[in-house]
């Protein structure tokens, strides 16, 4: 096999996996030098951060469980003043990307150490990037003061995820492994990963689909989900996550559902320029067409597979394609206009993706 030359480098993370593993969140609080923690949640979630603060008795500070989405600067303000008034030594974000980001801000303004229990698979708790929002207006950062110290993955707590969040979180999580086969900083351990966590979900999603209780494909979706995070975490992105980023930023359209809409067809996109990343995805889905195979699961899982679906307009699509050429991301197919307007209007109308 023909290797091509690479650095190989990854975050420190201490990644505690299995059911029932919430469990030893005081334990873990505990070896991070973690006294008194303030626990975080959305407000749909703010049964588990009760639950955790039980478990946790005296360890627990207190729980803010306002997090929302995009983490806005004035939310992170009113956490900051609970955090204070707490006199917590520590932070827990116990939700999906939004409650993870909410404990990022804090963990960036205080230097507090931040453990994360992800309960989606969207693979915030991997990266040292925080995306806030300011004004409406949204900026993004990275910083190695983000990155939570610990994360425990415990798939009893995603068994309540809902079916259209598990399907789209799911495709958000496979999208980052997607890009990490043919990133500029791609390496082969990476791509290892990146299969792995392609396979997990292609395997476990349709079985959470039939089933939102089945445990065991519960604890592989969150196993991928973990892989494609370290995906996320420590490859370099490209076309697909400028144009969700695009797609989201500047027509509001929901995050996980535009990567599951865009997915498909960025690959088809870039297949002739993957010939190796093709094979690797070949073997993860099972089939020698890993760009229809995930339309097609999409499809299948009741997923949304059209950009009209999520409300974009169509008059938007020239601006969506002059903004994906502007300080584009490195991609491996040159990005070619017309290709790039036609991909976006083969994704609008919700068809199979083709190579344009
Ligand atoms: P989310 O965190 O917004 O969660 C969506 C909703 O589902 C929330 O109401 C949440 O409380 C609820 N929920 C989460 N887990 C649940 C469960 N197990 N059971 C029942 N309800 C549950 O959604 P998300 O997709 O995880 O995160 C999206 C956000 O994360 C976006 O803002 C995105 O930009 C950000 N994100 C950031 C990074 C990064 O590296 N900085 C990476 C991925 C995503």
């Amino acid at each position: 096999m023909l290797l091509d030359p690479f650095l190989y480098q990854s975050n420190p993370y201490r990644i505690l996996f299995g059911p029932g593993k919430f469990a030893d969140l005081g334990r873990e609080l505990s070896l991070l030098g973690v006294q008194r923690a303030l626990l975080l949640s959305t407000p749909q979630q703010v049964d588990l951060a009760e639950r955790g603060a039980r478990d946790l008795g005296d360890m627990s500070a207190d729980i803010f469980s306002g997090a929302t989405m995009h983490t806005p600067e004035i939310v992170t303000q009113e956490a900051l003043n609970v955090l204070k008034q707490s006199a917590a030594n520590g932070l827990v974000a116990l939700g999906g990307g939004s409650t993870i980001g909410l404990g990022k801000a804090l963990a960036l303004r205080t230097s507090l150490p931040l453990l994360a229990v992800p309960t989606t698979y969207a693979g915030s708790e991997m990266t040292r990037i925080l995306g806030e929002t300011r004004d409406g207006l949204k900026t993004t950062q990275v910083s190695p003061l983000v990155l939570p110290r610990t994360v425990i993955y415990d798939a009893e707590l995603t068994i309540g995820l809902p079916v259209g969040l598990s399907v789209v979180s799911g495709f958000n999580a496979m999208a980052h492994a997607v890009e990490a086969l043919y990133a500029a900083n791609a390496n082969p351990v990476m791509s290892l990963m990146a299969q792995e966590g392609i396979r997990a979900f292609a395997s476990s999603l349709p079985a959470i689909v039939e089933n939102l209780e089945n445990r065991e494909a519960r604890t592989e979706a969150l196993y991928g989900a973990w892989l494609c995070g370290m995906c996320l975490g420590n490859a370099g992105m490209a076309l697909h996550h400028k144009i969700c980023h695009v797609l989201g930023g500047t027509f509001q359209l929901p995050h996980a559902e535009t990567h599951t809409v865009m997915l498909p067809h960025v690959l088809a996109y870039n297949a002739r320029a993957i010939p190796n990343a093709m094979r690797i995805l070949s073997l993860a889905v099972g089939t020698d067409d890993p760009a229809v195979a995930l339309y097609r699961l999409a499809k299948r899982l009741g997923a949304p597979i059209s950009l009209a679906d999520l409300g974009m307009p169509e008059a938007g699509l020239e601006e969506a394609t002059t903004l994906a050429l502007k300080d584009s991301y490195p991609n491996p197919r040159p990005i070619e206009k017309s290709a790039i307007r036609a991909m976006l209007d083969r994704a609008h109308a919700g068809l199979e993706p083709a190579d344009m």
